[in-house]
């Protein structure tokens, strides 16, 4: 399977279901104004968010499709077209490349978003580009976490930097960034705990872990990548507002578009925060992450070639 064609598999749950809904409102050769109105709801109950879809009916109302069309098939490249245009701006295709010198990625998210998963994922990419790679396990918290990434070093060849569970996440990360910095390593990615139910420690934990790394190169992190789930609907834009206070958000990852009919809330996402999307998880192998594409996931979310 290519690339494309994984993409709209795997997003075949979320687009099939959007489609369908809407060919069940389009039923007529004439978009009135009732129907324009079912079109915004029908966008808001799909997550894709007030204003993306208020702005998306008013571009139907105002083109005037021509009844002798196919409806359907017209309403579909109006969205299409509208995706692309909002989220061409937020693609980073050199995400993954090479670079010269250390970047340290600071990966955070809640519990059980795919933080450690995605890491191993990206850890994939970067290490087929050319890059050495080192893993920092700084969710010290649960044995489990830090052995899980640690499979996941294994898996893919990575070298991994952790300590013993209830060690000080900080001192791991900077281990980590002290050791890829004097043998020349090109990524340092850190993972993090996700405990928002505690967040007075997860705050403290996670900004002592950015400034440690500050010590060692004063631009580090290089980025702050948000991990959220896409089944969480409309929660994500909370998680975005809070991880944002703490550090400054610099990309945004979603995962687990593989299983959900949730895919409208990335465009919800990038009408309101214009936040770079660096990737998609569409499942939980190494090589289920895909570098961001507007015009790909505008496809693969209305289901048109
Ligand atoms: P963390 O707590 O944020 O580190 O989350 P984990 O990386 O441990 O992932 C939590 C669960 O989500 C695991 O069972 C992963 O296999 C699963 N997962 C992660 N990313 C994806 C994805 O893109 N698609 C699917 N279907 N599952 C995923
Ligand atoms: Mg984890």
């Amino acid at each position: 399977m290519g690339i494309f064609e994984k993409f709209k598999f795997g997003f075949k749950k979320s687009a099939l279901t959007f489609t369908s809904g809407l060919r069940n409102i389009i039923v007529k050769k004439e978009i009135n104004d009732k129907t324009l109105n079912k079109i915004e709801d029908y966008l808001i109950q799909s997550d894709v968010g007030l204003q993306a879809s208020s702005e998306i009916k008013d571009i139907i109302s105002q083109e005037k499709i021509d009844p002798k069309k196919d409806v359907m098939n017209e309403v579909n490249i109006i969205l299409k077209n509208y995706i692309i245009s909002l989220m061409q701006p937020l693609e980073n295709k050199n995400f993954f490349q090479n670079k010269i010198k250390l970047n340290t990625f600071l990966i955070s998210g809640v519990n059980g978003v795919g933080k450690t998963t995605t890491i191993g994922k990206m850890g994939k990419i970067l290490k087929s580009n050319g890059s050495k790679v080192m893993f920092s396990a700084c969710d010290t918290f649960r044995a489990a976490a830090i052995e899980q990434l640690e499979s996941w070093a294994t898996k893919i060849d990575v070298q991994i930097v952790k300590s013993a569970q209830g060690s000080d996440p900080a001192s791991v990360a900077y281990k980590a960034v002290e050791q890829a910095t004097q043998n020349n390593f090109n990524h340092v990615l850190i993972d993090t705990a996700g405990r928002l139910q505690n967040k007075k420690n997860l705050m403290d934990e996670y900004k002592k872990i950015a400034s440690v790394t500050k010590k060692i190169d004063p631009e580090a992190p290089h980025e702050v990548i948000l991990i959220l789930d896409a089944t969480s609907g409309q929660n994500v834009i909370k998680q975005v507002e809070e991880f944002n206070k703490i550090i400054p958000i610099s990309s945004l990852i979603m995962t687990k578009l593989d299983g959900t009919a949730k895919g409208g809330i990335l465009i919800a996402l990038a009408k309101k925060y214009k936040l770079p999307i660096v990737a998609l998880g569409l499942g939980e192998k190494e090589d289920d992450l895909q570098i961001f594409s507007a015009q790909k996931f505008a496809e693969a979310f209305i289901q048109i070639n």
